[in-house]
């Protein structure tokens, strides 16, 4: 692994002592960190390195997945960081980190790759990016890469635009997008699972699959984030970004190799597939829906228009619920089931993949049924793959029955998210980054539907808080002969 500087900005924020210092820090314990390697953290306010150093260590003892009692561990990864203030807008203090950068290049002897983490709010992305370039921070004799995290615009001409602003600075394949649900564990393991075993590989196609569900639940509302997601909803916070990342991954088909490049080859390939929606026939194929107020684990919540920072009369989606249909030989006929809400029953992301049950009658003779074979993968909170055969109970009158053979991760010593794309993106491996193709074709997509939800063309159906969703999703599987599992 190259050594590097990583210019981590807004590094007095939230998400940097969260997530990005004990990602970093696990990765350093792990041994996954370079030889050599400097931090600098920028934030707006001004802050001696002493200081900074002192906040980075209250957030690893606080948020780090491990911990040692080994001080010197400690304190040799502290001593990498460096604090500079800097404002977005202000050239001078570009000028000042490039000096920063330099200096501590050659303090430890170290080439200039440079890595550039942007943990702020997206509308300073592309100044940013083009403050780097003007202060010649990005002329460097070694690599730069680019890490930003989602939003990437808020439609699709926001987002040619924003990507258009970041190509200044950075070459496609020097920008790394975060789609944190790429980092979770049983998503990095799809591939695995689909490619690695002949087994599941071989039906792996319309032949023997009948759908695929793709949910991701959560029983939280919107917490204080109204501001945000008001604007935005699950369609633009999940649908747009994780959940059809989430279809790439289940849908992709064997590559030539496993290498980044093959694999997004096969990525692209799904979503040139995906058949396009129109709007005005939005409402057959798409599910929008806000939470009422209900019962979330045993307690009442408000409803979404009660929520604090929600503008009355809002018309935004908590949930949505889709089908989407790939036109290819592998997946024709073959119906991809979305859905993803805030408020509902349970946390749970979940891929389930149902195969068809042709001899479904071959038992009926005997009064016996036979379940249809599932292929449940768990990604988050739990991480498992479960697999329903059919089996006779010699306990009940040897009926048939649905068992399970289960696979179930221990959580223990799962790297998190963070940890495993910042490790890649320091090596240089993009698989399991969004690549702009990616991002570009969802937004493609999904336009035709923000403009359905705006024209108010497709009806915005109610759920009580603690529920599964509206009975319109229900319906969009009944229409196919399905239920969601
Ligand atoms: P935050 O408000 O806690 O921190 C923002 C950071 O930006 C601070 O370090 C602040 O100093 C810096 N900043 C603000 N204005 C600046 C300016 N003019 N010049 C220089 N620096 C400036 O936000 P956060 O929660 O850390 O999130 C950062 C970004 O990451 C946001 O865009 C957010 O949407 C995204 N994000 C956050 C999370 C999370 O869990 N917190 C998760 C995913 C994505």
């Amino acid at each position: 692994m190259d050594s590097m500087t990583f210019v981590l900005f807004g590094a007095t924020g939230d998400l940097a002592k969260r997530k990005i210092f004990p990602a970093l820090y696990n990765l350093f314990l792990d041994g996954n960190m370079p030889t050599s390697f400097s931090v600098i953290g920028l934030g707006r306010r001004e802050m001696s390195h002493d200081e900074f150093q002192a906040r980075v260590e209250d957030s690893l003892v606080t948020f780090s997945r491990r911990q040692t009692d080994d001080q010197s561990k400690m304190e040799g990864f502290l001593k990498a960081f460096r604090y500079n203030a800097l404002d977005v807008n202000n050239p001078d203090d570009y000028k000042k980190l490039l000096q920063t950068i330099q200096q501590r290049e050659e303090e430890l002897t170290i080439p200039e790759n440079r890595m550039f983490y942007l943990s702020v709010a997206p509308e300073f992305f592309d100044k940013i990016a083009y403050q780097i370039k003007e202060s010649g921070i990005a002329t460097t004799k070694g690599w730069k890469r680019l890490i930003i995290e989602k939003p990437f615009g808020h439609d699709l001409k926001s987002a040619q635009q924003l990507n258009r602003n970041l190509s200044v600075a950075f070459e496609e394949n020097e920008i790394y997008r975060i789609d944190h649900y790429l980092g979770k564990p049983m998503v990095q393991n799809l591939e695995a699972l689909e490619f690695a075993n002949p087994v599941l590989q071989a039906l792996w196609n319309n032949q023997y699959i009948a759908n695929v569900q793709i949910t991701a639940s959560e029983t939280v509302g919107v917490e204080e984030r109204a501001g945000y997601y008001d604007q935005s909803g699950a369609i633009r916070d999940m649908f747009q970004n994780h959940m059809l990342q989430m279809l790439m991954m289940t849908a992709m088909h064997l590559p030539k190799k496993i290498s980044p490049d093959d694999i997004r080859k096969q990525k692209k390939m799904v979503m040139e597939s995906l058949r396009p929606l129109q709007k005005q026939e939005v409402a057959k194929d798409i599910v929008r829906a806000q939470y009422d107020q209900g019962e979330v684990s045993g307690e009442a919540v408000v409803g979404y228009q009660e929520e604090p920072g929600v503008k009355a009369g809002s018309m935004n989606d908590t949930f949505i619920a889709a089908r989407l249909w790939i036109d290819n030989d592998f997946w024709n006929g073959v119906p991809f089931y979305i859905r993803t809400g805030k408020r509902m029953t349970e946390k749970s992301t979940r891929i389930v993949i149902e195969f068809k049950n042709p001899i479904k009658d071959l038992y009926s003779s005997n009064n016996d049924e036979t379940a249809p074979n599932l292929l449940m993968i768990e990604i988050n909170p739990n991480a498992g793959v479960t697999l329903q055969l059919n089996s006779r109970n010699l306990l009940n009158n040897g009926k048939l029955e649905p068992i399970n053979v289960d696979f179930s991760a221990s959580q223990d010593d799962m790297p998190e998210a963070y940890e495993l794309l910042i490790m890649d993106a320091i090596s240089g491996d993009a698989t399991f980054f969004a690549h702009w193709d990616e991002v570009e074709m969802a937004w493609k997509l999904v336009q035709p539907i923000l403009e359905a939800f705006e024209g108010n063309i497709v009806p915005l159906h109610r759920y009580p808080s603690g529920s599964m969703g509206p009975e319109a999703s229900d319906q969009l599987l009944k229409e196919n002969g399905f239920n969601w599992w």
